[in-house]
């Protein structure tokens, strides 16, 4: 088995599917994480665009454009290309040579227990169009982790069966063919899941999502309509702070109060019309460093591009190391060079 060439430091694979623009649930949850690992690890982050056909093929005039709003947005938050490889999946070819070998050693029902698949299919409009590249998504997860010989991949709680497939693919790889792949572990951020504007988790598909380009009016607005603990109805009632969404925002915007706001909450002292106003100050507040950035990076488009090619060019070098191996332990027909 071997990992990352030489050095202390682990090597972190992640990345995010641009179907969407980004939300505080991307920032809280992912984001902030990647910004602290990219100074203690060696990170790879990839633009997941190959997995955004999965389930939008048929969608694709935006594509181009959400691939650059998401680098835009993962630069402004505080990525840095000069510590983390950043690149769009599509620039590197070897992914979907190793999906290929990798589909041909993945056993099909596999793929059939996925909890995503299963999910995806409960969607009428997915299920009906569901091609292959849907069921075999896993597959081309693993090949993103593997090309790297990542030993952490940092995913939330409800994605450890993700990591745990490409594990056994992984496993089964180097049972067949010999010690070729570290089996990566999930690394769980300890950065809360937020929940959106009507409790359930934060998600551009369930339409529940404060985005992280929203106007500041459009923040406001949202918050103001957001579901709090239906116990407390007038100012006066004792709330159950726990209980209510805008208290597990104001966990990431208003820490410094938090003490408070539970008090003000359970006593009845605080009402839940002031506990949003403030909260929703507090979120416009916290994104403001942000928005400047990333209107200074929107700016200077050419600098984008460069940065991108720039992290295609060094995942390519590290991604056909790794096929080489792959396919010297298959037996494949060796590549002219
Ligand atoms: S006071 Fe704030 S934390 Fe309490 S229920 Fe109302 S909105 Fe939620």
């Amino acid at each position: 088995m071997w990992g990352p060439p030489g050095g202390e430091k682990r090597r972190i694979l992640s990345g995010m599917r641009p179907t969407a623009r980004l939300h505080l649930g991307n920032l809280e949850g992912a984001l902030r994480l990647w910004t602290e690992l990219q100074h203690e690890q060696e990170c790879f982050f990839l633009i997941a665009d190959w997995h955004a056909l999965t389930t939008g093929y048929q969608h694709t005039d935006r594509h181009r454009a959400l691939v650059r709003e998401m680098a835009l947005d993962w630069l402004a938050a505080g990525l840095d290309p000069k510590a983390s490889v950043i690149f769009v999946q599509s620039d590197v070819p070897a992914h979907a040579e190793l999906a290929l070998l990798l589909s041909m050693i993945t056993p099909v029902p596999w793929l059939e227990r996925s909890v995503t698949y299963k999910e995806w299919l409960s969607e009428p409009e997915v299920a009906r169009a569901a091609g292959l590249g849907l069921l075999g998504y896993p597959v081309l997860q693993a090949a993103d982790i593997l090309l790297y010989r990542a030993t952490e991949v940092p995913v939330g709680k409800d994605q450890s069966q993700h990591i745990e497939m490409t594990r056994d693919i992984a496993g089964r790889f180097n049972h067949l063919f010999g010690e070729v792949f570290p089996e990566p572990e999930a690394r769980h951020s300890e950065h809360p899941i937020l929940p959106g504007t009507d409790g359930r988790k934060m998600s551009a598909t369930q339409g529940n999502a404060i985005y992280l380009g929203d106007p500041a009016g459009v923040i406001e607005r949202k918050v103001s309509s957001m579901f709090t603990d239906p116990a407390k109805v007038y100012k006066g009632d004792k709330g159950h702070p726990e209980r209510c969404p805008v208290f597990a925002l104001h966990g990431c915007y208003t820490r410094a109060r938090l003490a408070e706001i539970r008090d003000g909450c359970s006593s009845g002292a605080l009402g839940c019309v002031e506990c949003k106003t403030e909260l929703a100050g507090a979120v416009v507040a916290g994104l403001a460093p942000f928005r400047r950035r990333r209107e200074a990076l929107a700016a200077d488009p050419g600098a984008l591009e460069d940065i991108l090619e720039d992290g295609a060019r060094k995942a390519r070098g590290v991604s056909e190391e790794t096929l080489a191996r792959v396919r010297d332990a298959m037996g494949l027909w060796p590549r002219a060079t």
